[in-house]
């Protein structure tokens, strides 16, 4: 057995004999072993370098050749544009700690499982969407966390922030623009650029998600510095990059930051391979109802400018989200908030 593993059943066991709570195990696996795995693949030179390289270029220019250029470079990566998830999901510690434990206590209302609707608006078009979507998620009553640029070929407008936040959406950050090296940058221009953005919003997010889903210890580093309460930049259900096979909202506690890993994106389905709606409506809510025999968390993420042009596909992910009766939809902060709470009260105990 390897020693991650080894280490999580440790801390598992040694749990499950105190007779503890689910939760309190999420908190005792070191997700700094996770990190350090992730590293060693995510992050490799090559990849670090490209990014570094073409993320403020790219910026620059329009939507359409950005797209077209970055649609070259996920082909080169995935040539045959075979669909980066697995048919059946399968997490080992998921297994073990359902196995284990009682794991109807993970979620508010006790629900058995947590789908958390994301929104990554990266350009133009799906900023001008934005309006009109929250409107249908209004409609379907599911109330979602929506990450913006602050810097990027939109103009964020203040107004429409105040807006949603309003209306119980939750507003997080996805950077000051689509850098896609943001985090091979090193702490401090991160952090300077993390706190550009903070200033133009004028309020402290929650929650950050990166771009393009570039990791590291500098980027975690600048968040916690910068007061944020969460990730959401680890993957769970990708097979381009390792993913942690930990699909639940835990503490990294070497950071004082909480990670709510991304499950899947619709991207995914129609950028890395070319489905139709229809198919890729079916695997998305398959995959998301596996989740529930994990007692796991589906955070997954719907590109505004993806979904505007695939109203079937996301109207039936949405019907799909509200049909769920054992599953919590709330945004990413009010299941934080329940994990913070509790902890508090665990202390006060
Ligand atoms: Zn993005």
């Amino acid at each position: 057995m390897d020693k991650i593993t080894q280490y999580a059943l440790d801390q598992i066991s040694l749990v499950i004999k105190n007779n503890e709570r689910v939760e309190k195990k999420l908190e005792l696996l070191d997700p700094a072993l996770f990190l350090a795995s992730l590293n060693q693949i995510r992050n490799s030179r090559l990849q670090r370098v490209m990014r570094r390289l073409l993320g403020i270029p790219l910026e620059k220019i329009p939507v359409s050749l950005r797209t077209f250029l970055t649609d070259l470079l996920k082909k080169a990566r995935n040539p045959k544009k075979e669909l980066p998830v697995p048919s059946e999901i399968s997490f080992k510690y998921g297994d073990f700690l359902i196995k284990e434990c009682h794991a109807g206590i993970l979620y508010p209302e006790n629900k058995k499982y947590y789908i958390g609707v994301t929104h990554d608006v990266d350009n133009r078009i799906g900023y001008r969407y934005v309006p009109e979507m929250i409107n249908v998620l209004k409609k379907n009553r599911i109330k979602s966390t929506i990450n913006f640029l602050t810097h990027s070929s939109y103009k964020l407008e203040k107004s429409l922030v105040e807006d949603i936040r309003k209306e119980g959406f939750e507003v997080g950050l996805h950077g000051d623009i689509h850098d896609m090296g943001l985090a091979f940058r090193g702490r401090r221009a991160i952090r300077r650029r993390l706190e550009r953005s903070l200033d133009y919003l004028g309020f402290q997010p929650f929650g950050f998600r990166s771009p393009s889903l570039s990791l590291s210890y500098d980027l975690l580093g600048a968040l916690d510095d910068l007061h944020f309460t969460y990730d959401s930049t680890f993957q769970t259900g990708s097979s381009l990059y390792r993913s942690t096979e930990y699909p639940y909202i835990y503490k990294l506690d070497q950071y004082n930051l909480f990670e709510a890993p991304l499950f899947i994106q619709d991207d995914y389905f129609f950028r890395e391979s070319r489905l139709s709606e229809k198919e890729s409506l079916k695997i998305f809510t398959d995959l998301i109802g596996q989740m529930k025999k994990y007692s796991g968390a589906a955070i997954i993420n719907l590109h505004p400018h993806i979904v505007r042009f695939r109203k079937y596909f996301f109207s039936g992910v949405l019907e799909f989200v509200s049909g769920e009766k054992d599953a919590f939809s709330g945004p990413l902060y009010t299941l934080i908030r329940f994990y913070q709470e509790r902890r508090k009260a665990r202390e006060a105990v």
